[in-house]
């Protein structure tokens, strides 16, 4: 969906950040988890250095368009996940109503991303079957109100981490200290764990 530069300060600084989306099809409802980072805020543009895919290229790029889409799922409400919530007015999108609360304090977003006119948000407590053999997971850590997917496929569970972990090696290994700063230890390891208890077949 993009690629960013960490800024400095950030905890990362300097390198690359990829931003994705996740396409679920053939498991009932057509989901798209995420919606990546949204257009004319020049500066999280300057200061990420943006350089995006558009949502429209990107689902094209899967064989898919918005129209497809039947339910958004926010994993968490950065700026570079809710963006383009704006392109799906009048479908339901799924978000943590933790997320949703912390996500209204300053700094945390571009707050006006999340819910535009006609946007239909589903407030969320914890976990929650949204469709026959597909649960949004409550998964906090990286931010209060993280969630992921799992979805029952014939050859097993299948889970989309989100951003549970940065990286697929990153949940394989447990966790990494990097990403386990204070405020956020207990639970990033905990969900991580939990996630990895449900035996998916594939992850994150
Ligand atoms: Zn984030």
């Amino acid at each position: 969906m993009a690629t960013l530069t960490a800024p400095a300060g950030h905890p990362a600084a300097g390198s690359s950040i990829e931003v994705f989306a996740y396409l679920v099809r053939n498991a009932g409802p057509t989901i798209l988890v995420d919606t990546g980072m949204g257009d004319g805020n020049a500066f999280l543009d300057d200061l990420y250095r943006a350089n995006r895919t558009s949502l429209d290229t990107a689902l094209a790029g899967a064989g898919a368009t918005r129209a497809d889409i039947d339910i958004v799922v926010n994993s968490h409400l950065h700026f570079d996940h809710c963006g383009n919530n704006r392109l799906f007015s009048g479908t339901p999108v799924y978000i943590q109503s933790r997320e949703y609360e912390v996500a209204r304090t300053p700094h945390y977003t571009v707050e006006s991303w999340i819910a535009p006119e006609g946007v239909l948000v589903r407030e969320i407590d914890g976990d929650r079957e949204i469709a026959r053999g597909i649960t949004l997971l409550f998964a906090p850590g990286h931010t209060p109100g993280h969630q992921s997917l799992a979805i029952e496929t014939p050859s097993g569970l299948a889970i989309i981490g989100a951003q549970v972990a940065y990286t697929a090696a990153e949940f394989e290994a447990g966790g990494d200290p990097a990403e386990a700063h204070d405020g956020i230890a207990d639970n990033y390891y905990a969900s991580i764990r939990r996630l990895k208890s449900l035996r998916p077949v594939r992850a994150p």
